[in-house]
């Protein structure tokens, strides 16, 4: 009986088993279903990203063309004076002053003549230094008269050298784009061979005058004007300080007498390079030279 008790009990566990057996496999096939049915929804948002790299390079065309209309406005035309006709040169020291020199360059605007401005660093301030701006917009040209108004022949030829250089770089500062002088004037005039070399040193020529206006002195509209009359020759470079009303006063006589008289007003440098001859660092001008 026993053993028949075994047999019966050990079919029921091998039924048992098969049963285990068929549910196992049912199970198993439920998972990878799931599995499945997760696979195809995948592919779908594949698609998203191929249409993100899409718009992407579509904002990159638009920035190319903007730089280019900025570049258009800066050449601005410049009239090519003729070297033929006679020229003189207009030049104030001392400034940037507050009162003066903003109705100088609306003088000058007036009657369309350029004007060359040796500039003085002590007289830089909040103030002051929008007008070297101003200066270079107007098509004047900016010369360096000194980092102080000491005279320059007390210095060695290094120590001016160094000073000029910078001052340059003083006036550069202040100007968009930066601004390369190419004429010095010492305060006074006052030079010798320290001068002179720290100029060519610093790649600058020397600018005295041939016609001294002494407005500065005078402050008298008359006396100026007698100076300049007696004294302008074509290729005249004419030494004005823009610090005293009284010459402010005299341009109104100045300009439009200089320009009857079929005289250009022009910078410095257009005056002393229509010889055809660069401007030479180092050495001294005071006035247009002579083809000999
Ligand atoms: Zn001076």
């Amino acid at each position: 009986m026993k053993k028949l008790f075994v047999i019966m009990i050990s079919v029921l566990l091998l039924l048992g088993s098969f049963a285990c057996a068929e549910a196992k496999p049912a199970a198993s096939q439920a998972q990878p279903t799931a599995e499945i049915t997760d696979v195809p929804k995948t592919p779908e948002p594949t698609p998203k990203p191929t249409e993100a790299p899409t718009e992407e390079p579509t904002p990159e065309p638009t920035e190319a063309p903007t730089p280019e209309p900025t570049e258009e406005p800066t050449p601005t035309p410049e009239p090519t004076k003729d070297p033929n006709r006679p020229m003189v040169a207009l030049t104030f020291d001392d400034g940037p002053n507050m009162n003066l020199t903003i109705p100088v360059l609306e003088k000058l605007e007036q009657y369309h003549v350029k004007a060359t401005f040796y500039v003085l660093c002590p007289a830089f301030n909040e103030t002051t230094v929008p007008m070297l701006q101003m200066m270079v917009d107007g098509g004047h040209e900016i010369g360096v008269h000194g980092l102080t108004h000491e005279l320059m022949t007390h210095f060695t030829r290094a120590e001016n050298a160094q000073r000029l250089t910078k001052a340059c770089e003083t006036i550069s500062d202040w100007i968009e784009g930066g601004y390369q002088p190419k004429t010095m004037r010492p305060p006074g005039g006052s030079n010798n061979g320290n001068v002179k070399n720290g100029a060519k040193d610093a790649g600058l020529a020397v600018i005295i005058w041939s016609v001294d206006t002494l407005d500065w002195y005078t402050q008298d509209v008359k006396k100026i004007m007698d100076v300049v009359k007696k004294e302008t020759k074509d290729g005249a470079i004419i030494l004005c300080h823009d610090h005293h009303k009284p010459t402010l006063d005299a341009l109104d006589e100045m300009i439009p007498w200089l320009l009857e008289q079929g005289y250009d007003l022009v910078t410095v440098s257009e005056l002393l390079e229509s010889t055809g001859k660069p401007l030479e660092p180092g050495k001294l001008y005071f006035q247009k030279e002579n083809g000999d």
